[in-house]
Formats: C-alpha cells, structure tokens, sequence
C-alpha cells in the first residue's frame, strides 16, 4: 500500500498522508470482505478486460481523507449515521426476507436527517474525483459543521435497500445508458451499496431516477436536530453480483413503481 498512502485527499484537497477511510464508518456493519471498483474498472471488465480492483479484508474503504477530514467527519457525521444503519438491519433481521421491489416502512422520532446526509456525501466524496467535490460545494458543506448548503440543482442522492448476501459495492462515477419514459438517456452515476443501504448519486439530475427514494429534503434538516420521520426504503436487487454497473437492477414490478 505504500505510495497509496500519501495522496490529496478527497475533501479539503491538501496533498498529505492519507489514513484509511472506512466506507461505511467500521462501526456500521463495515467489517466483511469488500469489493470497490472505480467507474474505469467497471468499463474495462465490461469490455472484458482484466481490471483492477481492490479487495479488501478489513472492510470496504479507500486511502482517499487526510487524518484531519477523515476525524472531523468520523466525529460530525458518523456516529449518527451508523445508528440508523444498524436500527434499519435490525428491522431486516427480525422480519421475513423483502422481495425486488418491496417498501419497507420506517419511522423515527428522532432521525438525525443532516448529519445522515452528509456522511453518505463524505462516503461518495471518496470515490469523486476531487474537481468534482469542489464543484458540486461538497468540501465546504462537510468542513462546516452546520452547514447544509448545497445546490440542489447539480444532482440528485437517492436511497434503497441492498440484500445482505450481495456484500458491498462502490462504484465511481461511470456514464451509462438509462431508460426513461421517453427513450434511452445518457447519465452521470455513482452507485454505493453498504448493507443495509445503497446510495446512487444521479450528476445529470436533469434525468430522474425512479429506483429507491430521493434524500435531497435532507439539506434542509438542522444540525443536531432529530426529526420526526416516515420513510418508505424500496429493496433492490441486482441483474449481476459479478459485474457490478451503477442503476444495474432488475425492472421494477409495474405495480411497484
Ligand atoms: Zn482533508
């Protein structure tokens, strides 16, 4: 790993020693075998070229913050986030499997909308180059601690569920060809599934995404506030575990739309 280690990082942009980005945070059920691949690797396999992927024993992450961003997020964001993820697996647990398509009901009382949001932001930041986080404002948004200002017209996040076996995902942004109601578009996407979510991150918002649930309302939460919450998570599945491409799900039953 060792000229990995010193790189920018993926927030604030210094060019320092990177320390080992968890993604998702460890705590939140992040300690399994993990596959990542960048949004070139895909298109390579795809062509049936030998790809570089990493796989990883400790869990999926990346050398992509520096110590600073990688505490202040694992501080501001993460505690929050790995709540939830671990209240929603625990639902998952106790109840009978869900099928493609499914809505799983979710409520809370006390759900901590910005900090949740934002730490998905921090886990795609890893993945984005790092001209991209600076345009979309994403390192300004995550190194002030209560900010929530992003432009809402520059992309789209949208959440789901992920079937445990499937193990977990990251896909960088990659250019794919997506149906739509009028025809096939071309699309800016980057998919993260980390049990018991995935995350899809729609950069040509301009074309909607009608798979999982947009978390966009997020941005508009306060910081520490806990809201009163009614969520409906759609579970999806995949046409292939083995080459993994971003919105690569089976259609959705009509009735499910
Ligand atoms: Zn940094």
């Amino acid at each position: 790993m060792g000229k990995k280690e010193i790189g920018y990082c993926h927030i604030c942009g210094c060019y320092r020693k990177l320390s080992y980005e968890h993604i998702p945070p460890e705590n939140a059920l992040n300690s399994n075998k993990a596959i990542i691949y960048t949004g070139d690797d895909v298109v390579k396999r795809y062509k049936g070229e030998k790809s570089r992927y990493i796989c990883r024993q400790q869990g999926m992450g990346k050398f992509s913050l520096c110590e600073k961003c990688n505490n202040i997020t694992g501080s501001w964001y993460v505690p929050q986030y790995s709540d939830v993820a671990k209240d929603v697996a625990r639902i998952l647990h106790n109840r009978e499997s869900l099928g493609h398509g499914d809505i799983l009901g979710f409520s809370s009382n006390n759900f901590p909308a910005l900090a949740f949001v934002k730490q998905v932001i921090t886990m795609f930041c890893s993945l984005l180059p790092i001209e991209e986080v600076k345009r979309l404002g994403f390192d300004k948004l995550l190194l002030e601690k209560e900010s929530n200002e992003v432009d809402t017209t520059l992309f789209d996040l949208r959440i789901y569920l992920t079937p445990a076996n499937v193990g977990q995902l990251m896909i960088g942004p990659c250019t794919v060809l997506y149906k739509t109601n009028i025809g096939f578009e071309t699309m800016v996407v980057s998919d993260l599934g980390a049990y018991p979510f995935g995350f899809i991150l729609n950069l040509t918002p301009e074309h909607p995404i009608e798979y999982g649930a947009s978390i966009m309302r997020f941005f508009e939460a306060e910081y520490g506030k806990g809201y009163n919450m009614q969520w409906g998570l759609m579970y999806l599945e995949r046409t292939s575990d083995t080459l993994p491409m971003p919105l690569q799900f089976k259609a959705l039953p009509k009735d499910k739309k």
